[in-house]
Order: structure tokens, then sequence, then C-alpha cells
């Protein structure tokens, strides 16, 4: 049998892995810049995740939600600790999308309300109602179409306004900082007139953290910066440092009615271990402190290259834009810096790497881009002198 073909690949196979570092089967070692798309939070093989996930899997790797499970209250107290949200409730399932899907039918429940306000941009997740808040129809099957969603512009507080003005929403929905459209961060205010126009129009609103949360913007959440608080906060990714686990943090606000959610695998054994670990590891290596502190020098040290044109974001979620094509730099950094970034349009290259990176790694990446950046202009210099 042969897979079926929906990910353009490149030819590297990885065969270890080490806190920010890869190797390759022929024993290469790459700078780990993309964190296998901001999954792994606390470093590859983290020694005390690896050794409580181990254990957990020669014990009870899994049972079933018809069945008592402490480590589900375990990790809800080591997120009320972390998260800013001690009274949500939570509820967990296994992925991005499908946070997002459960919190998506939470605000329709809650409320009774159809309508959707979402952001032009948006990533949400390829599941019928994540993608029908996502701002990519070529990626929407006729099947995932007839949703009554209204997509505003980022940060046009006006055209906030209107859509408010016009329509009765179940929820809004937004990123803490969006990740496909290029790192794009949604401004203090535009969440604060969110915020008051859910608030006054008994709207939920989510804020999907399933890419910027779980401390890589430098805060738990991105949107703890502006001072706002969710009815619904939606996570995934780096959760699980490489487990699948996603999660819906929801207001007490809403009534959890028995069986108006549910999931075969959410807050399975393993996943709840490997969950509980990562929480752990997040505060007590601080590393939300670290992602902001590096986060900071390592946008000093990218301003300086002859070449970046912006850079968007914050703590170690980073959008790169250069006078280059992103593919061609991406290219260069793989394959003659061993440095994996991850890509977001034309001409962003994007940094999630694991939040273990530190002041030494990003010198790294900034010498190896300040390098391929140079290499491509003198490369298109002398195609130009020679045509
Ligand atoms: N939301 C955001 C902001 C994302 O970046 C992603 C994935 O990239 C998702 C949701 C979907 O997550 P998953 O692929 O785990 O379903």
């Amino acid at each position: 049998m042969r897979m079926f073909d929906v990910y353009p690949r490149h030819d590297i196979e990885f065969v270890r892995a080490e806190d920010v570092w890869v190797w390759d089967a022929a024993g290469r070692r790459y700078l780990d810049c993309y964190g296998g798309h901001a999954v792994i939070s606390i470093g590859h093989a983290e020694p005390s995740f690896t050794q409580r996930v181990t254990a957990q899997l020669a014990r009870v790797p899994f049972y079933s939600n018809a069945f008592a499970n402490s480590l589900q209250e375990e990790y809800a107290a080591v997120l009320a600790a972390a998260s800013g949200y001690p009274e949500h409730r939570l509820f967990l399932c296994n992925t991005g999308a499908e946070a997002n899907e459960n919190a998506l039918k939470l605000a329709s429940f809650h409320t009774g309300r159809h309508a959707v306000l979402a952001v032009r941009g948006a990533f949400h997740g390829r599941s019928s109602g994540a993608i029908a808040v996502t701002d990519n129809p070529a990626i929407q099957a006729p099947y995932n179409t007839g949703h009554a969603v209204v997509f505003v512009p980022l940060n046009d507080v006006d055209t906030l306004r209107a859509a408010f003005a016009t329509h009765r929403f179940a929820a809004a929905i937004i990123e803490g900082i969006q990740g496909v459209a290029g790192i794009r961060e949604p401004e203090v205010d535009f969440l604060t007139e969110l915020r008051a126009l859910c608030d006054h129009t008994g709207t939920m609103l989510i804020v999907d953290e399933v890419q910027s949360g779980c401390a890589r913007s430098g805060d738990f959440f991105a949107h703890h910066r502006a001072g706002i608080a969710a009815d619904l906060v939606t996570m995934g990714k780096g959760m699980g440092n490489g487990i699948p686990v996603g999660g819906v943090l929801i207001t007490p606000r809403i009534t959890a009615i028995a069986g108006m959610l549910g999931t075969t695998f959410g807050g399975g054994q393993l996943a709840c271990t490997a969950a509980i670990a990562v929480g752990e590891v997040i505060a007590s290596r601080s590393l939300a402190e670290n992602a902001a502190r590096v986060g900071t020098v390592l946008r000093t040290a990218l301003a300086d290259i002859p070449g970046v044109t912006a850079v968007r974001g914050r703590g170690l979620m980073l959008g790169i834009d250069t006078d280059v094509p992103a593919r061609q730099l991406r290219a260069a950094l793989l394959e003659d810096h061993g440095v994996i970034t991850g890509g977001a349009g034309p001409a962003t290259v994007r940094i999630l790497p694991p939040l273990t990176f530190s002041t030494a790694h990003a010198d790294t990446l900034a010498a190896a881009l300040r390098t391929a950046i140079s290499e491509i202009h003198d490369h298109t210099h002398s195609i130009g002198r020679h045509a």
C-alpha cells in the first residue's frame, strides 16, 4: 500500500532527537527552529518527560472516559496554576481542530445561535467547523461550507463594530497570535473591543492558543498580554511535546450536560501524563520567561541582518520577512546550514523552536540567516551580471 500523498516532504528522515537538535540517518545534526510545527515545547526527548511517559506506558497507557481518571484532575491542577484560568473547566481531546470544533459547539449550545465571527487570515484546523472559520477556501471541501461565518480584517475595529451591529453571534474566534497568516498579532485595542462587544451581545469569545499557547509567546497564553479573559481557550500542539493532546478551557458560565461532548481517546492516561510532565517542566524551568528573553535577543539580532525587512511576533513565535524568496531561503538554511525553519506564505520564515532555545542557539540561527541571505543576494547579482 502507498501513502495518500498530501504532504510535500523533505527527503530527510530523523532518527534521533535531543533538546533543540535532531539527527538524520547519515548522522548530520540540525538545529530545530521549527519544533515539528510548534509541537516540541520542552525540548525533544526531555529526560523527565520520557521517564514519566514510558513508566505510564508500562502501567496503564489508556482506559476510557467511562471510568475514573485522577490524572485528568492532576493535569487540571497544573493548568489552573499556569493558565490564569483557575475557575475554568477543562475538556480534553486530541488535536487543535478538535479543540476548536468543541469550543464552537459549546458556544452554540450555550447561546442557541449559529453565526460565528472570525478573522481574515485565520487558521483553526481542518474539521468541518474549524475549517469554516479558517480563511482559506482552497482547503475547504463543498461539505464544509454553508456555515454562517463573518470574517473581519485583523485589527480593524470599525469593521468589527459593524459586524456586531448587524449579526447575533454565538462566538467570536481569534488566534492568540495568527500563525499561518505570517505571525500577526492582534492589537490590544482590537482584543479589548472584541471582548467588550462579546460582553454586550452575550457572544462567547474563543481564543485559539493552539500554536501561541503553552508559553510560546513568553506568556502562558498570548492573549494574557492584552489583559482580557476568554470564555473558551483552545489548546493543542505544545501541550504534549509530541504525544497528541488537545484541550478546551471552558468558562464556568457554560453548564456541562452529560454527553454533550465526547471523544474516545481524549484525556487518556498516556496523554495526561505527557501533558502533566510538560506543564511541570514549563513551570520548573521558567520556559515562558526563557521564551520572552531569548525571543527579545533574537529579534534584535535579526533586525540587524541585511535583507531582513520585518520581524513580527513575540517570544519564540516569530515571523521573519526578507527580500529573498522564503522558499529559497529555507532550503538554503536546511541544506547549507543544518537549520530547520517553518514557512508562512511566500515572504515569511516562521520560527517556532522548542522553548529551551538559548541565546547561543539564537546566535547560531542569526548567523546562518545572515550568511544564507547574503549568498542568495550574491547568487542573484551574479546571475544578473551574466544575463
Ligand atoms: N489552530 C491553530 C492556531 C493552529 O496553528 C493549528 C495547526 O496548525 C490548529 C488550530 C489545528 O491543530 P491540529 O492540526 O492539531 O488539528
